[in-house]
C-alpha cells in the first residue's frame, strides 16, 4: 500500500503517485499536496532572492514584465546555459537552471527539481539584469554532465507528418551525395546515437537558417571524440518559430569527420554560441 507523503491519503498503486525528484521516497496524490510539502522550500529561496535583492540594492523586478518572460523561462528550463546543483544529506536534489539572453543582459534563474531528465517541481524563478545577484544565489557546484533530455523536441509539430518526411528524405540525400568515403560509415552512425542528446543540451553552436521552402531550420552543432577520434555530431530540425518553441521537430542527426561536410550542413546565422565558463 502507498500513501500520499503530504495528506497521508491511501492509494491502490504506485502508478496513482506523482513524484518530483528520481530516486525519491515522496509521492504524492497531487499537485495541490506537492505544492504545500514544499511550500517552506519555496518561501526560503523567494526570500534568499528579497534579501539579496535588499542588500544589494537591486530592484530591477520590472523586468519580469518582459511580454516574452514566459518563453524566457521555457528556453531556460529546456536548453539552461549553466546547471547548478545543491544536494543535501537526505538525498534531495535541488537543481538551479541559469540562462543568460540578450549577450548576458538578461539572466533567468529557475530553481526546481528535476525528474527523469525534465524540470518536475519549479519552487521559483529569478529574472533579472544583474551579474551579481546572480553570482550571490547561484550553488557552489556546477553540473557539468547532462541532466536535462530536450525531449519537446519531437512533440507538438505544426508540420504535418508528409512536411517532415520530405525534408527529411532531402537532407537525406544531400547527406548522401556530398558524403566523402573516408567519412564516418552510414552503418555506423547508430553507434553515434549516444551523441544526440549532450548535442541538443549543450550545443557548440546553434544556427538558424530559412529553407527554399521558407520554413524556420534550426541546426544544433557539437565536436566530440569517441574512440579517440574527433567528429562533429550534426542535429538539424525544423519547425516553430524560434528556437524556444515546443513545435521543433528533428528531420536527421549525423556524425561526420568530414570539413567539407561540416561546411556545407553549417547554414545560416549563429543564434547561440558556446556558453562562456
Ligand atoms: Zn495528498
Amino acid at each position: 500500500m502507498y500513501f500520499c507523503s503530504k495528506c497521508r491519503k491511501q492509494v491502490d498503486s504506485i502508478q496513482d503517485l506523482f513524484f518530483v525528484q528520481d530516486n525519491s521516497q515522496n509521492g504524492f496524490c497531487s499537485d495541490e499536496c506537492i505544492e504545500k510539502y514544499y511550500l517552506s522550500n519555496v518561501e526560503y529561496f523567494e526570500k534568499k532572492e528579497l534579501d539579496l535583492r535588499t542588500e544589494l540594492k537591486i530592484f530591477d523586478i520590472n523586468i519580469v514584465e518582459r511580454a516574452n518572460h514566459q518563453t524566457l523561462i521555457d528556453q531556460t528550463l529546456k536548453i539552461p546555459s549553466r546547471v547548478f546543483i545543491l544536494q543535501n544529506d537526505l538525498g534531495d536534489k535541488y537543481y538551479q537552471l541559469v540562462k543568460y539572453f540578450d549577450q548576458e543582459s538578461l539572466i533567468v534563474l529557475i530553481n526546481c527539481f528535476i525528474l527523469d531528465k525534465q524540470p518536475s517541481f519549479v519552487f521559483n524563478v529569478v529574472t533579472t539584469d544583474n551579474k551579481v545577484l546572480v553570482d550571490a544565489l547561484k550553488f557552489k557546484n556546477e553540473v557539468k554532465e547532462n541532466v536535462l533530455s530536450y525531449q519537446n523536441i519531437s512533440e507538438h509539430s505544426s508540420f504535418s507528418t508528409e512536411d517532415v518526411d520530405q525534408k527529411k528524405s532531402e537532407y537525406l540525400a544531400k547527406l548522401i551525395e556530398n558524403r566523402l568515403d573516408d567519412d564516418i560509415d552510414f552503418e555506423q552512425f547508430n553507434h553515434y546515437d549516444e551523441f544526440f542528446d549532450v548535442t541538443i543540451n549543450e550545443p557548440d553552436e546553434i544556427l538558424h537558417h530559412v529553407d527554399d521552402m521558407s520554413d524556420n531550420i534550426f541546426i544544433f552543432i557539437k565536436a566530440l571524440i569517441k574512440d579517440d577520434k574527433s567528429f562533429f555530431y550534426f542535429v538539424i530540425c525544423c519547425g516553430g518559430e524560434n528556437i524556444q518553441s515546443d513545435e521543433l521537430v528533428t528531420i536527421i542527426s549525423f556524425p561526420t569527420i568530414s570539413e567539407q561536410l561540416y561546411k556545407l550542413f553549417r547554414l545560416g546565422k549563429v543564434i547561440s554560441g558556446k556558453t562562456v565558463n
